[in-house]
């Protein structure tokens, strides 16, 4: 499988310095390229004004939500704990918008802080009504399609449980009109890794919706922009996905006399390539001459859980301090007692492996796992076999490595266990 020459940031000695200064399996974020990233998302085109969130659930660590505040980007919560999270990191409760499969039970003392709350199921909109009639609250609806990497990625259609299905419409209507709620923002979001076409066209759907409460101001379109990890992925482009979406908002106006203002809520785009978990090679092992070769790493799906989930391909590199020209097919294991703890699955199917061809490979080698900051920090199986937490680190626009993750020492594994009663 082709590759870019070398990783995106990570160089040997770099990647050699930071090992060798926090230890490993350690994830490494890029300043330049998170900040060229906000800068691309903020200029989304957009007819009436642009709110960009940042889609925290991505990577949700501290420095990354002061550096995108620091930036200009809002934020989109996914749970009650993401919004007290991005407000320790120093996030306003008035840029802090929640939609979430699970209404928070503490969701009133959260929107009294001044946080925007969309109702993302009937159930919701009722509870919200009860808590706070006559207040203004935002709409997520299920436009009836999706679009998604991958069915486990798609938040679109009837098999996908986000949002209120858009033919329940008239229901959503009756509670607005019993708790005279002021419906001020409509979201769809359809699913990471989405078809420009397919969300573009699902931009149209949600003007509909706009279009039939006239109370609404905003229009949330969601993330789901795709990236390209790999060589033979296509990213997309923002201003030519965009800019027809636009279009129809200037079209809207012009019919509706309704100057609709836009948020885009981006997470994969932002975090996706400005990320590379950095390891060691552990140890070698062989099945055998109808086997693999396989290199085990000291990290695995206690740091990069995607690839057992979603069989997602992610470029590997081996960092040596003298190259060898020589290529050798290996399968990547990672360190869990798990066999699915594999790190080359076959593209989109986690049952079949797809050995990588690598430079011959030693014992002590640094392996470089890029496309690792969305997503991978932020969903592992933490702690399983009762690995600590890794740490993270953030390159700076002079490439000076700074922590910005501890990591966990073993004692915290256990700290809040407590003895059998006796
Ligand atoms: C996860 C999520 C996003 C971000 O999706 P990406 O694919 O990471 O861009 C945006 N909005 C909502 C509501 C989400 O749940």
């Amino acid at each position: 499988m082709a590759h870019l020459a070398q990783p995106r940031f990570l160089d040997e000695p770099t990647a050699r310095s930071i090992a060798d200064q926090f230890g490993s399996p350690v994830y490494v974020y890029d300043q330049a390229i998170l900040l060229a990233n906000a800068t691309a998302a903020l200029n989304f085109p957009n007819a009436y004004g642009l709110t960009v969130r940042y889609a925290m659930k991505a990577a949700p660590s501290a420095a990354i939500l002061q550096l995108f505040n620091n930036a200009g980007l809002h934020i989109d919560a996914s749970s009650g704990y993401e919004v007290r999270r991005a407000i320790a990191a120093g996030y306003a409760p008035s840029a802090i918008s929640l939609s979430a499969q699970e209404l928070p039970s503490d969701f009133a003392k959260l929107y009294e802080l001044g946080i925007s709350i969309n109702a993302c199921s009937l159930n919701q909109l009722e509870r919200f009504g009860r808590a706070f009639p006559g207040r203004s609250i935002g709409l997520r609806f299920n436009p009836g399609s999706g679009s998604g990497g991958n069915n486990r990625t798609n938040v679109g259609g009837p098999a996908s449980s986000f949002g209120i299905w858009h033919e329940w419409i008239d229901q959503a209507q009756a509670l607005v009109d019993r708790y005279q709620l002021t419906v001020s923002r409509i979201h769809t979001h359809i699913g990471s890794g989405s078809d420009p076409a397919v969300w573009q066209k699902i931009s149209v759907m949600s003007l509909d919706l706009v279009r039939q409460f006239p109370t609404v101001n905003t229009l949330n379109l969601g993330g789901g922009y795709k990236v390209a990890r790999m060589p033979n992925e296509i990213a997309t482009d923002l201003q030519a996905c965009g800019e027809p979406v636009a279009e129809k908002f200037r079209e809207f106006a012009a019919e509706t006399g309704r100057e609709i203002h836009l948020e885009i809520e981006p997470g994969t785009y932002l975090l996706a390539n400005a990320g590379a978990l950095l390891s060691v090679v552990q140890d070698i092992v062989s099945t055998g001459a109808n086997g693999y070769k396989f290199l085990k790493l000291n990290t695995g799906m206690t740091e990069l859980l995607r690839p057992s989930i979603y069989g997602s391909q992610h470029p590997i590199y081996i960092l040596q301090s003298e190259a060898t020209s020589e290529i050798c097919d290996y399968m990547i294991a990672g360190h869990c007692c798990e066999s699915g703890d594999i790190l080359t699955p076959a593209n989109g199917d986690p049952e079949l492996l797809a050995p990588r061809q690598l430079p011959r490979t030693q014992i002590g080698d640094l392996c470089v796992i890029d496309g690792a900051g969305a997503y991978c920090a932020a969903m592992t199986t933490k702690h399983y076999n009762s690995y600590p937490e890794a740490a993270e680190v953030l390159l700076d626009l002079n490439k000076k490595p700074h922590l910005i993750r501890k990591r966990q020492d073993a004692e915290e594994l256990w700290a809040n266990e407590l003895p059998l009663p006796s």
